[in-house]
């Protein structure tokens, strides 16, 4: 028979006494306090003894109709038998009663989320035997009553407010302040009231029956899996909801058994600084859930941590000296073993040390890379290792000024955290008024806009930060500020601009023009008033890390730059060239904004041509100044790219303004942007289309960039290596043309200047059509850079800048994962990504890839770079930094993954 042969499954795994069925690896299985229970038993320190019921009996209870497995009964039984026999103690005996305690552990650790009951197997007979056996009837009875309400609360739904009531009535009635001030008959008193509620709401006498205890807790404990903040913490973790939880059931020890007992929790290392120094609390006479819930105040666990806070309370270390010794002793070879800081929790019970629990610690960005840095420098761990630890993205912790985490937050409004960092100003509305206001070594301010667009760029530059209502992740608003490194908030839909009265409008509260506001970037956050700040640290651990991770990593890492001030920031935090350089930015400077416009609204190519040649003076200069400070490091340039329409005025006022400015005549402009206007220019009139209606514009361009590599040379400096990329770029035939132009008109200026130039001739792919005949383009383009906003925009449709007012419904309903203008699709623009590099490098095999859309700076984005094997990623001059660990780890996967 089948039935005969099956393996019985194994659901329960026992743990203490000097041993364990499982270890540290099993965490699927046993959940992570459950296998780190295990292992700690296994290391021969002291574990209470218990055992652990699986996770997969968790997986077939929701997969059964919320029923346990036939034999999952039996062996319990089994487990609690041999917990019996190792604490000579019997469960449910009123003589000399085992209780346990239930506790919640799933494979990623989730603070919180689930449940626990402490204290299981008490009733009105045990709790005799508990206070005959430990001669304190008072601490017997404050145990009951704990478990009452932990299991009436968990198992029976009933609310805790209940209980804290009757507490109180008593405590006020005996004229009492503190818990501890309770006498053994208070407490009798206390239970007494407590089961008559638990009759009253519930309408059952408080179970008696340990078993049924033991039971209902486990069933609770199952049931938490699917409870609203486990459901709520697991969306926002990405931890799967088919991993179920494990079931910890654990003989108790007390905490609470006189001042010889205490109870606490401690990071090996301190988890905010790094610092190698043990960090942490415990109370005497106390248990576990009192550390938490912050009704007495915890004592520190060193003298010295006790005298740097001038707490008067003795330290673990004065008032249980020798158990002290003993602590240490186990969380350092708990360090050793686990190779990383550890988090723990313990209890000592009448001068005996247990340990409850140990992890992996949570910590802060730059705790983990101290904590990294160490590990390694004590040969705990290797450099690799220590590359591996640290989070990428949590780096922006540590390259902005941050909003110090203790201080409080009045949050206006939430938006999209557009660019991280914080800042704090003064409210303005229009670019001219942060301007006026920020230029220079002006008063910081916060631009706050309903959206931006190109001609705000300088008013963007003189602020601090920038807020806006509309727009998503690459709005204009976001990418620029990211490349400023401009903290920025963007589509924050609560903000409601009444530009004439000065004023916005948010939850109820109106900000004036002038009044103060943060703003925090890395969570969308807009602050009423000025916030208490952090600022970064670059040199130390920080560097440190960034060198090893260099070593490791393939990928080049450049940055999308176009000022000196974002050239300068970009090498200094490590970039390798850049990436993009997008010109558009440069035509609007005011000085130039007019030759422009006078480009523009030429009738003739003739007309054109005189506009340009006042532009190209300033252009080169542009160049020079990036090529002097790259040193000699890859530079590529994208020639023009937007609709020309966005240069001109757009209001009448504006109109007129700008005629009185240059003397053109107010009714042409107002005529030739009438003409200009698109009704959908991001597929309209743009990118190297520009190019090829008017030769003229890209001819002055590449004119000028070959003239500023001439004069880079002739002063002696390290030639530049200039890139000249074309953009939106469609079809084989029109890079062919655009390489020609480009061509000719480099040569033209070699010749005259008789000065050779190394530069290459290439094009962006951010259109499905480029991405699909990248073989063709590749004929006459020596590099590609995927422009991935554009490419996500052309391949869903979805407009970039608009995404922001309904992605939110996507991604809340689980259709996106994540925001594909954040994280790049890998499914959909990554395979167009990954044909185009195929087909490109079958057409020429040694076309350089690179990436530059604002998925160049994101983690995941960048380990797919690495996977397909493209040369270099390239993103905003803040996020150079976290490219280089990223693509450090992304090598360090690959490597693994051929293992
Ligand atoms: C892109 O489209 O990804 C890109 C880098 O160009 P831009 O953002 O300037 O359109
Ligand atoms: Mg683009």
């Amino acid at each position: 028979m089948v039935a005969d042969t099956m393996v019985k499954t194994r659901w329960v795994y026992a743990f203490g006494g000097g041993g364990a069925d499982g270890d540290a690896s099993m965490k699927n299985l046993l959940g992570g306090k459950g296998a780190n229970l295990a292992e700690m038993s296994a290391l021969g320190l002291p574990v209470p003894p218990g055992f652990t019921i699986t996770t997969e009996a968790c997986v077939h209870y929701y997969a059964n109709g919320r029923s346990y497995p036939d034999d999952l009964q039996a062996q319990v039984a089994k487990g609690l038998t041999r917990v019996e026999e190792l604490t000579g103690k019997t469960f449910g005996d009123p003589a000399n009663p085992l209780l346990v305690s239930v506790r919640s552990g799933a494979r990623a650790s989730m603070p919180g989320m689930m449940d626990t009951v402490l204290n299981l197997g008490l009733n009105d007979q045990t709790v005799e035997g508990l206070a005959q056996l430990s001669g304190d009837r008072r601490f017997a009875f404050d145990s009951y009553r704990r478990f009452i309400q932990m299991f009436s609360n968990v198992v029976l739904g009933l609310d805790h407010h209940m209980f804290e009531e009757i507490l109180d009535d008593h405590k006020d009635r005996l004229d009492i302040q503190v818990d501890t001030g309770l006498s053994a008959d208070d407490w009798e008193a206390v239970v007494a009231d407590y089961k008559a509620a638990v009759a009253r709401e519930s309408g059952q006498p408080f179970p008696q029956d340990a078993n049924d205890q033991l039971w209902g807790a486990v069933g609770a404990v199952f049931a938490s899996w699917m409870n609203d903040r486990a459901k709520f913490y697991r969306r926002m973790h990405d931890i799967p909801e088919s991993w179920g939880t494990a079931v910890n059931i654990q003989s108790m020890v007390f905490g609470n058994m006189g001042d010889s007992s205490a109870t606490g929790v401690a990071f090996t290392r301190n988890p905010s600084t790094g610092e190698n120094r043990l960090y942490g609390e415990f109370l005497i006479n106390a248990q576990g859930e009192d550390v938490v819930a912050g009704i007495r105040t915890p004592q520190a666990l060193t003298k010295i941590a006790r005298e740097e806070m001038g707490d008067r309370q003795p330290s673990m270390e004065e008032a249980l000296p020798e158990v002290f010794v003993q602590f240490k002793a186990v969380v350092e070879k708990l360090e050793k073993h686990y190779r990383d800081m550890q988090d723990i929790e313990f209890t000592v019970e009448q001068g005996r040390l247990y340990m409850l629990q140990t992890r992996n610690g949570k910590r802060t960005a730059k705790a983990a890379l101290k904590v990294a840095v160490d590990l390694a420098s004590e040969g705990l761990i290797t450099k690799e290792e220590a590359v591996m630890r640290v989070e990428p993205a949590s780096l922006d912790q540590l390259l902005h000024p941050t909003i110090d985490p203790a201080s409080p937050r009045e949050v206006i409004a939430v938006g999209l955290p557009a660019s991280p960092g914080a800042a704090t100003g003064k409210v303005v509305f229009t670019a001219e008024e942060a301007e006026r206001l920020g230029g220079g070594i002006g008063e910081a301010v916060i631009l706050v806009r309903e959206e931006t667009s190109p001609e705000d760029i300088r008013g963007m530059d003189a602020a601090r930060g920038v807020v806006t209502a509309r727009g998503g992740m690459t709005s204009h608003a976001a990418v620029v500020a990211r490349g400023m490194g401009r903290p920025c908030v963007s589509g924050a839909g609560e903000i409601h601009i009444d530009g004439k009265a000065g004023e916005f409008h948010a939850r109820g509260k109106t900000i004036r023009a002038g009044d103060i506001v943060t703003i925090d970037g890395s969570t969308g956050e807009v602050l009423q008033g000025q916030v208490k700040m952090i600022e970064p640290e670059l040199s130390g651990d920080f560097a440190t890390l960034m060198g090893w991770a260099d070593t490791v990593r393939r990928l080049k890492v450049r940055a999308n730059a176009e000022t000196a001030l974002d050239a300068k920031t970009a090498r200094q935090f490590g970039a390798e060239g850049i990436g993009l350089c997008r010109t558009e930015h440069m035509f609007f400077d005011p000085d130039r904004i007019a030759a422009v416009r006078e480009m523009i609204l030429a009738d003739d190519e003739a007309g054109r041509r005189a506009a340009l040649a006042k532009i190209l003076p300033m252009q080169r200069k542009d160049f020079v100044d990036l090529f002097g400070i790259m040193e000699g490091l890859p530079v590529t340039i994208r020639l023009l790219d937007p609709p020309l329409h966005e240069f001109l005025p757009h209001t009448e006022e504006d109109v007129v303004a700008v005629a009185a400015a240059t003397g053109l005549d107010a009714a042409k402009l107002m005529r030739r942007a009438q003409e200009l206007h698109e009704v959908n220019p991001m597929l309209g009139h743009r990118g190297c289309r520009l190019g090829v209606s008017y030769p003229e514009i890209y001819e002055m361009q590449v004119r000028a960039i070959i003239e500023a590599a001439c004069d880079i040379v002739a002063q002696g400096k390290p030639a530049p290596i200039p890139e000249i990329m074309h953009p939106l770029v469609a079809k084989g035939e029109e890079m062919k043309f655009l390489k020609e132009l480009t061509d000719r008109t480099a040569k033209a200026v070699i010749a005259e200047k008789g000065q050779p130039i190394d530069y290459k001739v290439g094009t962006m792919v951010e259109l499905p059509r480029a991405a699909l005949r990248a073989g063709d383009l590749a004929e006459n383009a020596e590099f590609f850079s995927f422009g991935t906003n554009d490419l996500t925009q052309t391949t869903f449709g979805i407009s970039r800048d608009d995404s922001g007012r309904f992605l939110n419904a996507y991604i809340d309903k689980g259709i996106f994962e994540k925001d594909p203008f954040v994280s790049l699709d890998q499914e959909g623009v990554g395979d167009l990504i990954r044909i185009a590099a195929e087909r490109g490098r079958a057409a020429r095999p040694d076309v350089k890839l690179g990436i530059c859309g604002e998925h160049g700076g994101d983690p995941a984005s960048i380990q797919f770079c690495e996977a397909i094997g493209l040369d270099y990623v390239s993103c905003s001059a803040y996020r150079v930094p976290i490219a280089r660990l990223a693509a450090a780890q992304a090598a360090i996967g690959e490597r693994e993954k051929d293992r």
